[in-house]
């Protein structure tokens, strides 16, 4: 990253709310409502840097109180501050965010769009491609199939379908007859789809690859399989992955890998042939030392996200587009807030980022009060 000068003037962290069309429900839990804490920094000319910080609690045991406390205590850290690099700045203050990474990617995310703001660039220049090629400015969502009833699958399907999406992540792993049914009728409602399985931790390695012969007996099977076991089960998802080795379907860590070591170890084992990266499990920085890791270890990658508004999936929209090795996106929580669609710039109702038009930063402004 480039070095780049600015003082900042002000610097504010709030609480922000926003209604979901439906609640976003998984294995371990659901959110009813976006409530993120955002953080804005301002330089003496009026120039703004935004940060979100999506808390999941029932995933990550982040609170929204402490987030807004470190972000606020970081937010008076650095009024009055003169930035000469900020990822020196960044990786300064991660200490102070340890076991809060939704707070970490929340400052990163804020010191990086206000850098790349005054420095005139998208925000995606500042993450270098990983292989020759990119970066890659356009590219499509995946959507998430919540947990619910077979009809509520079938439905979400057709009518995601007919818009044009591609690719259909489901969620599983909390009763799996209801989940085999579920999962064929989304294979019947867009049978040119790839389909993902995300267990969240649902299922033991045994009972997932059974589940797994009878949706191939179905005639159904998952281009990926996110997270089939606890996320301490190594020995289990190495189980899984090597049941799975030429079937043509992915075993992916996603809970038990949120950082660093996580990824090394999950390299070294063996247990996983892809690694889903997120901004608020590791994040900005060190999401891009994990996704470097991976690549170079011949890792697939999936960028994902929390419940995360229209100014933090921009941001990981940036970072898959500079980076340009992700296999999968997973970014569609735009689609989970009530009007979201409407402040993201560059994603269409399709489920399509372009960002052939960015200009400076992230590109998105949320709605402080
Ligand atoms: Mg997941």
């Amino acid at each position: 990253m480039k070095t780049v000068s600015f003082v900042i003037d002000d610097a504010v962290a709030s609480i922000i709310r926003a209604p979901l069309v439906t609640p976003f429900r998984i294995a371990t839990g659901q959110h009813d409502e976006l409530a993120n804490v955002f953080l804005r920094l301002r330089t003496g000319d009026g120039t703004c840097g935004y940060g979100e910080a999506a808390v999941a609690s029932h995933i990550t045991g982040e609170t929204i109180e402490t987030t807004l406390a470190n972000l606020q205590a970081a937010a008076s850290a650095l009024r009055g501050r003169r930035i000469d690099d900020a990822e020196t700045v960044c990786r300064e203050f991660a200490p102070a965010f340890a076991g809060n990474h939704a707070g970490l990617a929340a400052l990163e995310m804020a010191l990086l769009d206000l850098s790349s703001r005054v420095q005139g660039i998208p925000f995606y220049r500042l993450f270098a491609p990983v292989a020759a090629r990119g970066p890659l400015l356009s590219f499509a969502t995946d959507i998430t199939i919540v947990i619910g009833s077979l009809e509520q699958a079938r439905a979400t399907a057709q009518q995601f379908s007919a818009r044009g999406f591609k690719a259909f992540k489901i969620k599983i792993g909390k009763d799996e007859e209801l989940d085999l049914k579920r999962v064929l009728a989304v294979r019947e409602a867009a049978p040119d789809s790839d389909l993902i399985l995300d267990a969240n931790m649902g299922f033991s390695a045994d009972r997932m690859l059974a589940f797994l012969e009878r949706l191939g007996a179905g005639g159904a099977r998952p281009a990926l399989l996110e997270q089939p076991v606890p996320k301490y089960d190594w020995d289990g998802l190495a189980a899984i992955t090597s049941a799975l080795s030429g079937s043509g379907t992915l075993v992916c860590a996603d809970e038990s890998v949120g950082s660093l070591a996580d990824a090394r170890r999950a390299i070294d084992s063996n247990a996983v042939s892809a690694i889903n990266v997120k901004f608020m499990k590791s994040g900005i920085l060190e999401g891009a030392e994990i996704t470097r890791l991976a690549a170079s270890h011949g890792m697939r990658l999936m960028l994902g996200a929390m419940m995360e508004s229209a100014l933090a999936i921009t941001a990981s929209a940036h970072f898959a587009a500079g980076l340009a090795c992700f296999d999968f996106l997973d970014m569609d929580t735009t689609f989970f807030i009530k009007g979201e669609l409407a402040h993201s710039p560059y994603l269409d109702d399709s489920g399509r980022f372009d960002l052939s038009s960015a200009g400076h930063g992230i590109g998105v402004e949320p709605r402080f009060a």
